[in-house]
């Protein structure tokens, strides 16, 4: 029989490749639980999509109360203090494996190149030790292109920014920025 684990679900194209890694050893349950998420529109076409993701594979998907946003605890984050924002959801999701049966609890933060890897599995081992329960480290990374791609062709939605506020407005000034710089003369060969 395979080993229950509970996967917190970032957004549906990190799980994917969670999902190609752990899928044959493990039955899978996703959880979400995204606080930091900007903004409420935002919120919903990742969870929907999530959710979505969830029910095509036949998975069952958890979720704190009906509603759960939060943007004042993200204000000052500024999208590089990340610590606090890993701390808050693998807590939250610790404790549910915990007071739920799973054997083991991982994330989908675990496969973007994007984040903070190491930060990840340093605080995901202190909650499960703080819950009394396993972590489940692996490394996502090499399959999350694959899986992000094969969920693009698939129609989902693929977001833009990690997600809180401050990470929005470092997306946006890179667009101004691309937008607004000198258009390169071909000519020039420097
Ligand atoms: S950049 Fe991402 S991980 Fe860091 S605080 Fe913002 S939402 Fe959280």
């Amino acid at each position: 029989m395979k080993k229950k684990v509970l996967l917190h679900v970032c957004c549906a194209p990190c799980s994917a490749s969670a999902v190609k890694m752990l899928g044959k050893e493990y039955d899978i349950s996703f959880y979400w639980h995204n606080p930091n998420i900007y903004d409420i529109e935002e919120y919903k076409k990742r969870k929907d999509a999530a959710k979505k993701y969830a029910a095509s594979l036949g998975i069952s998907f958890y979720e704190e109360d009906s509603f759960v946003y939060d943007y004042d605890n993200w204000l000052e984050c500024g999208g590089e203090t990340c610590g606090f924002c890993y701390a808050e959801r693998l807590s939250k999701t610790a404790e549910f494996a915990k007071k739920n049966g799973f054997e083991f609890f991982s994330t989908s933060l675990l496969s973007s190149p994007y984040q903070k890897h190491e930060l990840i599995s340093t605080i995901a081992k202190e909650h499960a030790e703080k819950n009394e329960t396993k972590f489940l480290y692996k490394d996502f990374r090499p399959a999350f292109y694959e899986g992000k791609n094969s969920l693009r062709s698939e129609g989902y939605y693929i977001q833009k920014y990690c997600g809180c506020a401050g990470s929005y407005k470092q997306q946006k000034a890179r667009v101004c920025r691309h937008i607004n710089a000198p258009k390169r003369d071909l000519n020039d060969k420097n």
